[in-house]
């Protein structure tokens, strides 16, 4: 009898980062080729699954309290926490009460996503009963179908060497694994065929692609140029990451291509010179400072300083005539004084961001940072952010403006309704947000109109309409 059929219902919660998007859809495609069906977590099933996030001491929270919820919603069903708090429980002694959570019935570290339809087919029909799965290797897990998008996230890499004070991922996601140009090229033209225009290549660590495959050449006794030394990032017009972008856009149905969060040092003039000559590539660029303060970033243990940022910036305006540079930054880090702040928000504004992504330090037990002295109270952390969020709002809003009364495309993503009127709805190549009034647009259609006017919807969107 075939064991796929009638199976049961299964639905996915996800927390974290864009990686752990991407390996949920991944995850869902493996249950639904296996012949499950997937409903929306608020919804019965008979499986849960928990796509769990340890960035900081909240997520490992979040995490529980979903898996609590979960158990609660159907105590009947096979609750499987996936993922990086399995993970850090896995390897933390002090955070072993977790494998011994009641709620949870089936433990799947990150290595065994790939394999997740197999084992949850195990734990319904017989066979496992351990709760901790102990498979090896890859995770192998890739997309297959993404249900009529416009734009997919496809993780390229894996791990991290960089060990930031602060994060625990290269203790939990492990060191650097980059996927195959080839193995990334089919699962982007596989979905490029289906109807996707526009990939945002992934990754925990993406400048560091490729450096772990250059290792494996080198060490297979390939002499030469590709022998560097470990911790470098490979900045050349050679990178193993321009390498990955001419492949990708050699897709004839791939029209845009985007990059996740890269490191200011990746940004030299030869990379940045090799990026600009590729016409794919969307001059849309988020480069990770997290502070404009020196003193703070070597506390951090980040491997730049603020001119070397500076300097990035300056070479992606030199070879990109109007870039949307985006950044991460995080207010209240341990030590962080009142005269750190001012330097962080003042080099902040200095860099001009499209977008500033605003974090306020989380404590995450098992790091450097958590035992660092000088911890910044809540109230403090509180202000900060509102201090930055304001900036963030100012500049993105004054690069908004910069295309009013100025011919803008973007590429079409749906229909909506605002206020009873219609609007085609797509992002420009900067991944400004456009809306354009009248009915017919097409999914996928390139639409051109004047910009005239900044609407507000919400109090969160801003979107350029046009004429
Ligand atoms: S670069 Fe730093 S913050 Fe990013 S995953 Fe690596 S250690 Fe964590």
């Amino acid at each position: 009898m075939d064991k796929n059929k009638n199976l049961p219902a299964f639905a996915i919660h996800t927390l974290g980062c864009k990686v752990n998007t991407y390996e949920s859809d991944a995850m869902a495609g493996a249950l639904r080729r296996a012949g499950f069906r997937e409903v929306a977590f608020s919804e019965p099933a008979d499986v849960y699954i928990i796509n769990t996030c340890t960035v900081t001491n909240i997520a490992d929270k979040k995490s529980r309290q979903m898996l609590h919820r979960a158990r609660k919603q159907n105590p009947e069903a096979l609750v499987v926490a996936a993922g990086c708090y399995v993970d850090a429980a896995l390897q933390n002694p002090q955070m072993q009460a977790v494998l011994r959570d009641s709620a949870i019935d089936l433990l799947v570290p990150n290595r065994d996503k790939g394999r997740i339809a197999e084992l949850i087919a195990e734990r319904l029909f017989g066979g496992g009963e351990s709760r901790e799965q102990k498979g090896q290797g890859q995770d192998g897990l890739f997309v297959t179908e993404l249900d009529g998008h416009t734009r997919a996230f496809v993780k390229v890499q894996d791990g991290c060497n960089q060990f930031c004070s602060y994060c625990i991922i290269p203790y939990v996601r492990g060191r650097i694994l980059s996927r195959p140009v080839e193995d990334c090229v089919a699962e982007i033209r596989n979905l490029a065929q289906q109807g996707v225009r526009e990939v945002v290549l992934t990754g925990i660590h993406l400048s560091s692609y490729g450096k772990d495959l250059l290792q494996h050449k080198t060490s297979g006794g390939t002499a030469g140029p590709e022998a560097r030394k470990s911790d470098d990032i490979m900045n050349g017009g050679d990178a193993p990451l321009l390498q990955l972008i001419r492949a990708v856009q050699e897709i004839p149905e791939l029209r845009r291509i985007r990059l996740g969060s890269l490191e200011p040092r990746l940004m030299s003039p030869e990379f940045v010179q090799a990026l600009s000559a590729m016409e794919k590539v969307c001059p849309h660029f988020h480069l990770s400072l997290q502070s404009g303060c020196g003193e703070t970033l070597r506390r951090m243990n980040r491997h730049y300083t603020p001119e070397e940022y500076r300097q990035s910036c300056e070479t992606l305006r030199r070879y990109y005539d109007h870039p949307a540079i985006t950044t991460d930054v995080i207010v209240g880090f341990p030590g962080e004084t009142e005269e750190e702040f001012a330097e962080s928000r003042r080099f902040a504004e200095e860099m001009g961001f499209y977008e500033m992504h605003v974090f306020k330090y989380s404590r995450r037990a098992g790091t450097r940072a958590d035992r660092m002295e000088g911890q910044v109270p809540e109230t403090v952390k509180e202000e900060r952010s509102r201090e930055m969020i304001r900036l963030s709002e100012e500049m993105s809003r004054s690069f908004r403006e910069s295309f009013l009364g100025k011919e803008v495309e973007f590429l079409c993503e749906e229909e909506v309704e605002i206020g009873g009127e219609t609007y085609g709805q797509g992002f420009t190549r900067e991944y400004v947000r456009c809306l354009k009034k009248g009915r017919g647009f097409q999914k996928n259609e390139l639409v051109r109109g004047a910009a005239s006017e900044i609407f507000k919807e919400k109090a969160v969107y801003e979107s350029l309409i046009l004429r």
